[in-house]
Formats: structure tokens, sequence, C-alpha cells
């Protein structure tokens, strides 16, 4: 391992073993502790400020001045926060960041405590390169934001609200790509140009409260609510093509009758299942799909009386181009005459954000992406899930999602990680990504 490495893999451990876990309740995260570890890292190389949100929810900003006010500015957003690791099936403790045969185990190996590190390393060595006199043109800013696992409220929407010149750029890198999409030798990673919406809402299924002794004729909300889930979940949205699958299908040289499968909205979900590859159909369907998820559900009040009122949780999420009032069009459709029993209650509402697939950025990342790997391509394509990116195009920035991925892990390995069982990075990635971004900061 080299000492650069050596640097990085010290910080992420670090990070993975302050545990910074983000229920969405506003006491849980305490970024503070990985927030202070940063501003350690960083604040003898760089000018560095912390912002809390409430108590515990620290965020760091590190800012750079370019030798040109003109130039663009370029941030370098990361979060802190990590999600919970309960699942039984890690093989590893998800906290203790084990490092083992050029692996490194833990919860935010990959989200993103990986791109945290090797952010701020690149960041502090501009920093000392900065003091030397030598300076990017445009200013860099290095976000490592808290509360990207939860709504985003104690973390990037705050910064965003009251220290918005501080923590803005001109183009922002963040997380949501760099995931390897082929297992052949020339490696293909995703380069996120867009993220889908999301609609959270609640249905409140209604029915007649009574004594559990004598169901017959009852108007139970639990079975109503049963039946409300069994619809939304055999309910089929009809497939659309948006212009950002068919930029990831065209750049991921598909032979050519799979291609023209995948951008037929009436094969698309045929032809993903037919090739046999899990990760690439739930990807098509993503892409292709306005989804609708149940997610929870509560409801009764003891044993033996019959509810009223059973709450589901629903996640939606909606493709360019599409609004959250055709996602209630679409619940009505599924429900049908169910739909007079339900009252939809919104918990919260995104529409889909996109940056322009070609940019400059793109070139420049392109360029040192195969300049560390001959061959590497970007794949421009849509993420499914939100992040915070989201925030900071509706700021108006571009924002992408990059990072760079040997091939430790197969597609199908990488989906899983995520929030997943054995999160894990390899040394190489981690090399990579500090190269990538020491060399953007340097072409900024
Ligand atoms: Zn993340």
């Amino acid at each position: 391992m080299s000492a650069a490495t050596g640097e990085v893999v010290e910080l992420l451990t670090t990070m993975i073993r302050n545990g910074c876990v983000n229920t969405g309740d506003v006491a849980s995260g305490q970024e503070v502790r990985t927030a202070d570890t940063l501003r350690a890292f960083l604040g003898d190389a760089v000018d560095t400020a912390v912002v809390d949100a409430a108590p515990g929810r620290r965020s760091v900003v590190a800012r750079l001045r370019g030798s040109d006010p003109t130039a663009p500015s370029l941030g370098l957003v990361c979060h802190t926060d990590v999600v919970p690791a309960t699942d039984a099936d890690w093989t590893r403790d998800p906290f203790a960041g084990e490092v083992d045969q050029g692996i490194v185990w833990g919860r935010g190996a990959i989200d993103m405590l990986d791109t945290t590190a090797t952010m701020a390393v690149a960041m502090r060595r501009a920093g000392f390169a900065a003091r030397r006199g030598i300076r990017p043109r445009g200013d860099i800013v290095f976000v490592a934001a808290a509360d990207e696992e939860g709504h985003a409220d104690h973390g990037t929407r705050y910064l965003l609200d009251h220290h918005r010149d501080e923590v803005m750029a001109d183009r922002i890198v963040t997380e949501g790509g760099g995931w390897p999409l082929t297992t052949g030798p020339v490696p293909a990673l995703s380069w996120a140009v867009a993220e889908k919406g999301s609609a959270w809402l609640r249905l409140d299924v209604h029915g007649r409260a009574g004594h559990a002794a004598m169901p017959h004729g009852a108007d139970n909300a639990l079975v109503t609510a049963a039946e409300v889930v069994r619809r939304l979940a055999e309910h089929r949205v009809a497939p659309s093509i948006p212009a950002e699958w068919e930029a990831w299908v065209a750049a991921m040289g598909l032979d050519a009758d799979l291609a023209a499968g995948l951008l037929d909205p009436a094969t698309v979900l045929a032809t993903a299942e037919a090739t046999g590859d899990p990760a690439l159909a739930a990807h098509a369907h993503a892409c292709t799909h306005l989804t609708i998820t149940p997610t929870g559900a509560r409801g009764g009040v003891v044993i033996n009386a019959i509810p009223d009122l059973v709450e589901i949780d629903v996640d939606a999420r909606i493709l360019p181009g599409q609004t959250c009032a055709q996602v209630e069009a679409e619940i009505a459709r599924a429900l049908g005459p169910l739909t007079d029993r339900v009252d939809v209650v919104w918990r919260h509402r995104l529409e889909t954000t996109t940056s322009p697939v070609a940019s400059p950025l793109r070139d420049t990342i392109a360029g040192i992406a195969d300049a560390l790997v001959p061959g590497t391509r970007l794949v421009p394509g849509m993420i499914t899930a939100s992040t915070d990116a989201d925030y900071f195009r509706r700021a108006g920035a571009e924002v992408y999602g990059f990072s760079m991925h040997s091939g430790h892990a197969t597609p199908e390995q990488f989906r899983r990680m995520f929030h997943g069982p054995d999160e894990r990075v390899d040394l190489r990635s981690l090399e990579l990504s500090t190269a990538m971004w020491t060399e953007l900061i340097s072409q900024s």
C-alpha cells in the first residue's frame, strides 16, 4: 500500500468506526464525530469551517480560492452519515473498519465514506499545493454534509438555505456514479446525470371499529388495507423511455437486438428479464417505470378490537417529465373501487432533476479516467434513488455522480452492497478515486 493509499484507508476506517448512523431521527447521525475528524485532517491545509444544523448534526465546508475569479468553480460534495447495519447477513463487524487482503469492510465503504475519504485527501493535497503557489484556476469547494440518508434537513438543505454562497459551485461531483456496469476487460462506469423524483405518501385506510368477537359483517380497515397492498403490488404501470435511458443503452455498447428491445416500451421489461441478469432487469425496470412500492403499515389498537384505521406507507419514484400528480392517478387506477376508502396524505414530493448529458466536466473526467485505466467508458444515466445532487441541481449547479471503481465487485454484488450487508471496497478503487480527484482539481 502506498503512503497516499494508507492515508485514505486510515481516514476511511476512522469514519466507519465513528458509525454516524442516521435513522431519520434528529438525534441520530451525530456526524459531529466525522466532521471533527475531517476538520482536523483538512484544517492545516485549507480554510475549513463547520456548520451545525442541529445538536451533533455537523457538516464541514472547505474552500480553496482559485487563481481566476471568472473560472467555473468545482464542488466535491459528499456525506458523512450512513444507514443502519442491523442485517444479520453481515459476515464482518460493520463498524470495526477491518482491512483484510486489500479490502476495507464496513458500513459506508461504498456509500459513500470511500468517496468522502478520497475527496478529502485530494482536497488536502490541493491546499498544500496552493501554499506552494500551485493553484487551480477555479475555486474548489469540499462539502461533507450530514443527513444525506435522512431528508437532508440537517445537512445539504440547511447548508443551501443558510450558507448558499459558501457551499455552492458551478459544477459538482458527488455520489451516485462510478458503478461498474460490466465485468468485461474494458471498464464501463456509470456517470449519473439525473435522479428519479421521489413521492412519499401515506394511504389512510378507513373502516369501522367493532368487537373482534363478532366479525360478521364488520368493516375491518386491516382487511381492506391488505387488499390495497395487494392491488398496489399487482398494478402494472405503463413503461416509458426517457432520454436518460436512451443515453444509457446507447453508451453501453450492447448488441443491436438487445438495445432495440430495451428501447421499445412494449418490450423493455421482457428483454431485460430475458438476459438473466437481475441487476440489469431491476435497473431497466426502474429507469422506464413510475414505481409504487408499499413499504410499511401500522394499524390496530388492541388484539380484541376491529381497527377503524390502518396507515400504509408508500414510496413512489417518478421519471423525468412525470409529475407527482401522476402518482395519485396511478394509485387511483390500482385501487379501483377502493379509492373512496383511502385518504392520500403526502409526506414528501420532489420531481426529477437532470443535468446535461454532454458537459465540459464530463469530458475532463472521462479523459482522466481513460488515462488512469485505459479504455474506461463513462456511461451516462439516471439513478433511481435520490442523493444530495438533487438539492444542488435545484439551486442551479450542474451536478454529476461519479467515482472510480475497480472490478472488485460484479454489478450485481455492487448493487446488493448499497444499504445491504458486507459493504466493502478495495484499495485499488480508493487509489483510483484519489488520483481522479487530485487530477480533476489540478485541471480545474
Ligand atoms: Zn450515499
